[in-house]
């Protein structure tokens, strides 16, 4: 499998091949690459994108404007094959910026174009590697990474490429997190994988915009032996708990594999365990009583044959919206419990698979998918911020307080209503029961290309809104006492988000509990560390869940270059152990909030969400824009820790 993600691949193909490929790809995408191929800037001077928005990368333009740039395009093509495809020179800074300018449809402003630049990464130079350090400190310097995820293959890598010391310990059998455990059918990615993947490990080979979870887990796996990984990595053993020793400076790490339990020292831990992954099962009355299988969406039985099946299906967030069209045509019946309407975003590509002429531009055509990235990037990040920030001065024009919480909020609404409208708009008894009664993106927006709403409307499909009462011998009864009698129970619903870290038990200085400290508010200075907690260092902490856009890798990266940026301070000081101080954590905490306080997220009328705590209150997601983030992550601030040289 090839990686030319920079420079293209030197390729023979046939002009008629490219041609067809032509056909295929992203005009705008293409364009930029014409750029690098020919220097040549008249390449976007004489095209213009007429606008760039989430899941369009056509950029809005006339089928007769593609003609002409694949017209213009094919015989560069030619003649930079039969020169043998040279690497294209860097291009000046300033047609550079002109070049991101006409890709975003509007001025790539200052704040965003450090983050821009590094997420392109067109030197192909990694810019968040971290620098070697010296092996003589470094190999003594010994982290725990917990879990192997996303962020702990990260940590993983980041750590070998500085030469520490280091060993992940996993409660799997095998990398991925969500997409090693999430198997149930359907569940694919919803954040486009040209977009959800490591900067410096683009794969430019994926099957599918939005891939299955088959390829994702394959994707991890990959990258996993591409850094070596395997045999820093303990499977099936999961970390119980953790302790400071402060005559020590280390951590004690108390893990269970099936040989038992042990414990394992380290000098810093690392926590890598993601925010979605402790099953959140309801606790109906009566719901041990089931006669039938039943399991959670993330613990899928696959043992279970649903083929001919009356099936409940108990929630309908992210998971039990993929789940339902993907076994709606097996079953025989199958009613589907959802307390809360979801808000849908149009993406009609959504299961589409990537054509053969745009893989063969990713690995041909200088820089097409570092655009291609760029082009999923800047509408799909902190755009969805704007859309989510409550403008106090908005007052409601329509439909009362629940209608929307700013003008563009009120636009997304209309345009998800029109989505739905547009699909169900013909039976008035199914538009009222999907239709959100809170603003749009108050909860988690789901992709949707049309699937969801026809598989309700099928004739083996029942949407039932009223809540569930009970769970009996024979299937689930709801409030008004209507029983549904059913074979399987499919519990779709969701994970204790807000617990972060359970159920580890983490002891700090001072035998400071972790889940004490922290009571239903988690909190962490950046999102990272913890006063009282030394050398512990969190990746996807409290107030990092992105619930705007983005995409969760590439904050990971961000904290992961300042985790690096810690061990580093330690290994080159020689420093017992490092911790931040109350003030600067409480600071950014309340920061945070005052932010969070202040987004759609936090709306009185969204009344059930995994991002809120009993209180109604949340901690876990970050109000900051991505490029805000890096810029406080980017250099850190060594007078907001407290820091013990050795003694
Ligand atoms: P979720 O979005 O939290 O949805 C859980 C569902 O269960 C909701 O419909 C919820 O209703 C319902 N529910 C929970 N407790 C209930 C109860 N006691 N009684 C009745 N209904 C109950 O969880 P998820 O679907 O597993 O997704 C979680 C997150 O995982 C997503 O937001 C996303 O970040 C990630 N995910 C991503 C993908 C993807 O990339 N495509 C796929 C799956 C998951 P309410 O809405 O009323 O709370």
């Amino acid at each position: 499998m090839t990686r030319t993600f920079h420079a293209g691949a030197r390729f023979s193909t046939p002009t008629s091949q490219i041609a067809e490929a032509l056909e295929q790809v992203s005009i705008p995408t293409l364009l930029l690459t014409m750029v690098h191929i020919t220097g040549d800037p008249a390449f976007i001077r004489d095209f213009a994108q007429a606008g760039l928005f989430l899941n369009e990368v056509q950029g809005f333009m006339s089928e007769e404007d593609k003609a002409r740039a694949r017209a213009a395009a094919l015989p560069a093509i030619v003649e930079f094959r039969d020169r043998g495809c040279p690497t294209p020179p860097p291009l000046p800074p300033a047609l550079l910026k002109e070049m991101l300018d006409w890709a975003a449809a509007e001025p790539v402003d200052d704040d965003n174009m450090a983050l821009v630049l590094e997420e392109l990464d067109l030197d192909g130079a990694d810019p968040r590697r971290p620098a070697a350090l010296d092996p003589s400190r470094a190999e003594k310097f010994r982290v725990i990474v917990i879990g192997c995820g996303e962020s702990g293959v990260l940590a993983g890598l980041r750590l070998r490429q500085a030469g520490v010391s280091f060993e992940i310990i996993e409660k799997n059998g095998g990398p991925g997190g969500t997409w090693w455990e999430n198997t149930y059918p359907g569940a694919r990615v919803d954040v486009a994988n040209h977009l959800y993947c490591y900067s410096f490990e683009p794969s430019n080979h994926w099957r599918h915009f939005f891939a299955e979870q088959p390829e994702l887990a394959a994707y991890f796996d990959d990258v996993m032996n591409r850094h070596e990984l395997h045999s820093h990595t303990r499977w099936n053993t999961e970390v119980l708990a953790a302790t400071w020793d402060e005559s020590t400076a280390m951590w004690a790490v108390t893990v269970r594999s099936g040989a038992g339990t042990e414990t394992l020292y380290a000098h810093a831990i690392i926590s890598a365990v993601g925010q979605l992954n402790r099953p959140n099962m309801p606790d109906f009355p009566g719901q041990a009583t089931f006669s039938g299988p039943s399991f959670h969406s993330s613990a899928w039985d696959h043992s279970v044959d649903l083929s001919g099946k009356r099936v409940a299906l108990i929630g309908a967030g992210a998971s039990g919206f993929q789940i339902a069209p993907a076994i709606a045509d097996t079953v025989d019946r199958l009613d589907i419990f959802q307390r809360t309407a979801q808000w849908m975003f149009p993406n009609p590509a959504y299961h589409d698979a990537v054509p053969d002429g745009v893989r063969w531009a990713m690995e041909h055509l200088p820089y097409y998918a570092r655009w291609y990235r760029f082009l999923l990037m800047w509408p799909g990040a902190d755009k969805g911020l704007d859309a989510a920030r409550v403008d106090p001065g908005y007052t409601d024009q329509d439909g009362g307080t629940d209608y929307a919480v700013s003008e563009v909020n009120a636009l997304a609404r209309m345009m998800f209503t029109d989505w739905i409208t547009t699909q169900v708009g013909d039976d008035p008894a199914l538009l009222e029961k999907v239709l959100p009664d809170y603003p749009a993106t108050g909860k988690r927006t789901l992709q949707d290309n049309g699937s969801w709403l026809s598989t309700l409307r099928r004739r083996n499909v029942n949407l039932i809104r009223t809540p569930v009462r009970e769970v009996t011998p024979r299937g689930v009864v709801t409030e008004d006492g209507l029983a549904f009698d059913t074979d399987v129970i499919v519990y779709a619903t969701g994970f204790r988000a807000t617990e972060v870290l359970t159920p580890m038990t983490v002891t700090g200085r001072d035998a400071a509990d972790l889940h004490t400290e922290w009571g239903t508010r988690p909190f962490a200075y950046l999102g990272i560390t913890v006063p009282k907690f030394p050398n512990f260092f969190m990746i996807y902490g409290p107030g990092t869940h992105l619930a705007h856009g983005g995409s969760l890798i590439m904050h990971s990266e961000l904290e992961m270059r300042y985790i690096n940026a810690c061990i580093e301070r330690l290994v080159s000081t020689g420093a017992r152990s490092m911790e931040p101080l109350a003030g600067p954590t409480e600071a950014w905490h309340r920061r945070t909030q005052e932010k969070i306080k202040q987004t759609v997220w936090a709306h009185p009328s969204v009344k059930h969400s995994y991002f809120k705590n009993p209180d109604g209150e949340i901690h876990t997601v970050s109000p900051w824009r991505l490029c805000e983030y890096r810029a406080a992550l980017q250099d850190p601030d060594w007078s907001h820790f407290h820091l013990v040289e050795e003694a």
